[in-house]
């Protein structure tokens, strides 16, 4: 994910104002005993060791000061390359008691071999391989950078090693940038999937089922459906039919499919008490390959196109789960297309056409990266390397004929084949990897699956992987986000609300509602005693698109008073009207 291009430039500041925050950590706190600090995407951290007095982060405003002070003394970078026993020393003295950490890395770089350098600027000094600015006093904008948090860290990324304080900051070039990066950030924490999920009621996590295995309520189930049905219908427009399989297998399925020792450590593994080896499943391609496999095609039967909305299993590690974009239990909206050579770019194009679809009814810009092998890292890819030349020549030459602007990854394709990645920019910016398009020659090989063609022969097929969400969870988190859960119409788990005046009116607003659930609009009504200040409030926290106001005017009228989510006060109209009204707006699935 990047939010903005980072400039080489860009890299040195930050690495440059790591030096300074340790500079001033040294100032204020001379105990602290500093490790390592790199530049990183949009700024650049600083680990240390505070020993028995921790660092709180109402203390950074004084860190941060003290970086604007120390600045203009640092008027350019010296650098002295020093032996390992003079490195050794320098750190000896540098802070009281010597620093074991610096002493562990420059051990390090005398076992390898490398050049030890010294970087001085100002006052400061640090073990350190190069990288910044030239001068520091004038190259770094004192009103671009800032501490943003501190968090904990372990020495070396190792759990067994000394904890760590992390010190982060920001930097950009101008102010401007920085500003703008901080309000997207807020905006970002406002609209956190995992916040929202449990605000608009959409999903919860059990302890006792576990991390990273998310339950849905029914709201969330329903949006969860609305989106499948959606790509479904996109896909039965385009001659797809479903399947279903189970979600374990034997061993001897995976192995066939090579998923057994390239995903060993993420398979869900267990043993039958007959002995036999099942996993889980952690994809369902092989499952569909043998749906293909039950009979001999012929070329006038091709393709076979196969969908399945199924629920798949990886045991990612407990510490890199993260609400609904890193779990354990997800969702694919899974599809294979089995076909010929020959239409395998009909094919393509026709989910291409459907991720164009989907992605632009809620509004993501999409952008396009052609995934290829690496000719210089062939060991990570499967088969010959004049297969992926031809495949990766085959994208290109769609990417040319649907006029699409592309970037290549080179080492970004599946081990079986390249792909095209849809990358789509949210309402703030980011950048998520969506959908994929991949023509797969490999596990029709190893499966042995073939059609007979024209002259009677066997002709090996193609597969298509061609999920449109992906996962629907990920899909979800990203989503939600994008929306600030404010979804359209079509997708939101109720439409309507009914806010009657009083419990006078709650006759009037029942027929009101059921004759809306006639014509399938999912609607709510407040029943409750509050005011109605109070139910209006309550319908802007649920983020429901549109209520309805009724008192006397309206019972009297046989009308509603209709109020948007996104428009304020609509005006009065009679039922009959407000369902056309609705049903048009569901029914073009119209975005924001
Ligand atoms: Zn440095
Ligand atoms: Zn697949």
């Amino acid at each position: 994910m990047s939010f903005l291009k980072k400039t080489p430039n860009a890299e040195y500041v930050r690495h440059t104002l790591a030096h300074l925050l340790a500079a001033a950590v040294r100032d204020v706190y001379p105990h602290a005993l500093p490790t390592i600090g790199p530049a990183i995407e949009n700024g650049f951290y600083y680990d240390f060791d505070f020993g028995n007095t921790p660092l709180n982060e109402t203390d950074l405003p004084k860190l941060e000061a003290h970086m604007r002070e120390l600045l203009p003394s640092w008027k350019n970078f010296e650098h002295r390359e020093v032996s390992a026993d003079e490195a050794r020393d320098y750190f000896k003295h540098a802070t009281k008691g010597g620093n074991r950490y610096k002493a562990e890395l420059i051990d390090d770089l005398e076992k390898e071999g490398a050049t030890i350098t010294l970087y001085t600027s100002g006052t400061f000094t640090d073990l350190c391989r190069g990288g910044h600015v030239e001068h520091p006093a004038s190259d770094i904008k004192t009103d671009a950078f800032a501490l943003s948090h501190i968090a904990g860290a372990y020495w070396r990324g190792d759990e067994n090693k000394q904890q760590l304080t992390r010190i982060y900051g920001l930097a950009f070039p101008t102010k401007k940038e920085l500003d703008a990066y901080i309000l997207m950030q807020e905006e970002a924490k406002k609209r956190d999937h995992r916040k929202l999920g449990k605000e608009l009621d959409l999903f919860t996590f059990s302890d006792l089922v576990g991390p990273g295995l998310p339950l849905w309520s029914p709201k969330g189930t329903l949006l969860r459906n609305l989106l499948d049905d959606f790509v479904w219908q996109l896909r039965k427009e385009r001659g797809y039919v479903r399947v279903e399989i189970p979600h374990i297998t034997k061993k001897d399925l995976f192995v066939m499919s090579g998923h057994w020792s390239k995903f060993s450590n993420e398979l869900f593994k267990s043993t039958t008490r007959e002995g036999h080896e099942f996993a889980l499943k952690p994809m369902n391609c092989p499952f569909h390959t043998q749906i293909f496999a039950r009979k001999q095609w012929s070329y006038r039967d091709m393709p076979q196109r196969y969908a399945n909305t199924t629920m798949c299993y990886r045991d990612e590690q407990t510490g890199e789960l993260s609400g609904l974009s890193r779990v354990r239990a997800f969702t694919q909206d899974d599809a294979h297309v089995f076909c010929r050579e020959s239409q395998v770019r009909d094919e393509a194009f026709k989910i291409w056409d459907i991720i164009e679809t989907f992605y632009g009814t809620f509004g993501f810009k999409l952008k396009v990266r052609l995934s290829t092998h690496d000719p210089e890292h062939m060991d990570k890819f499967l088969g010959d390397i004049s297969v992926w030349e031809r495949a990766v020549n085959n994208f290109k030459d769609w990417l040319k004929e649907r006029k699409a602007e592309y970037v290549v990854g080179i080492g970004e394709a599946a081990f079986y084949g390249p792909k095209i990645d849809f990358i789509a920019k949210d309402s703030l910016g980011r950048e998520w990897q969506v959908a994929t398009i991949q023509a797969d020659r490999s596990m029709p090989e190893s499966f042995g699956l073939t059609c007979t063609n024209e002259k009677g022969e066997e002709e090996r097929v193609v597969m298509l992987h061609a999920a449109i969400m992906g996962s629907i969870e990920r899909f979800l988190s990203v989503m939600i986000e994008h929306t600030a859960g404010n979804f359209p119409l079509w997708l939101s788990p109720v439409q309507v609300k009914v806010l009657p005046l009083s419990d006078k009116f709650l006759k009037y607003a029942e027929s009101v509602a059921d004759a809306l659930r006639d014509k399938n609009i999912r609607v709510e009504l407040d029943d409750s005693a509050e005011t109605l200040g109070k139910k209006i409030r309550n319908w802007k926290l649920e983020k429901v698109p549109y209520a309805l106001v009724l008192g006397g005017e309206e019972e009297k009228k046989k009308e509603v008073t209709l109020e948007s989510r996104d428009k304020g006060k609509v005006g009065t109209l009679s039922v009959e009207k407000l369902s056309e009204r609705l049903l048009k707006e569901i029914g073009g699935r119209m975005s924001l």
